[in-house]
């Protein structure tokens, strides 16, 4: 399952239909309590698993090395945060497409465990649509709040975007020993409630620069996650990115 295991006459003879994945990690500040690997933790994670259960289910697909840095600009202020500009990013994504459309592969994945690509992997997306003919698709471990996903935690009012209850919990899940949950407290921006049309998940979108919210860094409510909640969270995200991988493998818009 892993692409880079394979010889180059082995990539060669590959089925078009193979469904490459690329995880979408992100090395960025996450609060006080999680570590700046989160994202891309939680990415190649779930994306190692996914890739497995589709396998083992005779789904054609490979993983590809996850990519560490991304656009990270949001958290820039931050010592740890690692980030590429979106001009590097786009074209890395361009590139690693371009390099792949010289394989018979014609289909990639990207699984982007970091709310701050997902604008530019959909544009990425049609990019290498268009340049290279790939069959390109952009999932996210799960729907990011922002992206009209839901959280389940009442405290957080809709907005635990960033470091929240369900990350923290998936991170108790998969590496309790990088956790800091004595250092763990709310940090929900609850002055966007007066705001019916502008917001996370609301209508109209807005920039942002996590540290607008507060020195906190995370942007979401901590405080109640536990490894319990964490594990059906990722159990959940591996089961539908599952799904979505053998999708991937025979969708066909005609
Ligand atoms: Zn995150």
């Amino acid at each position: 399952m892993y692409f880079v295991d394979r010889t180059f006459p082995e990539i060669a003879e590959l089925s078009p239909d193979t469904v490459a994945v690329l995880p979408l990690g992100a090395i960025e500040q996450h609060g006080p309590h999680l570590p700046v690997s989160t994202d891309y933790l939680i990415a190649s994670s779930v994306a190692e698993a996914a890739v497995s259960t589709a396998s083992s289910a005779g789904v054609p697909v490979v993983l590809l090395p996850a990519l560490a840095y991304t656009k990270s600009d949001e958290h820039a202020w931050a010592p740890g945060t690692i980030w590429l500009s979106w001009e590097t990013l786009m074209r890395t994504l361009i590139d690693i497409g371009r390099s792949l459309a010289t394989t018979p592969i014609r289909r990639l994945f990207f699984l982007n465990g970091h709310g701050g690509n997902s604008a530019l992997g959909q544009v990425a997306c049609r990019e290498l649509r268009r340049e290279f003919g790939l069959q390109t698709f952009l999932g996210h471990p799960s729907v990011p709040v922002d992206h009209g996903g839901r959280t389940s935690e009442p405290s957080e009012l809709g907005m635990g975007i960033h470091g929240g209850f369900h990350e923290t919990s998936t991170v108790l899940h998969l590496r309790p020993d990088l956790v800091h949950l004595e250092l763990a407290e709310p940090a929900v921006p609850t002055g966007l409630t007066a705001y019916q049309q502008i917001g996370f998940g609301k209508p109209v979108s807005f920039g942002w620069l996590s540290d607008d919210f507060g020195p906190a860094g995370h942007i979401g409510d901590p405080t109640g996650a536990t490894a319990a909640v964490g594990k059906a969270h990722f159990e959940a995200a591996v089961e539908t990115t599952a799904a979505a991988l053998a999708e991937a493998a025979r969708f066909s818009v005609s």
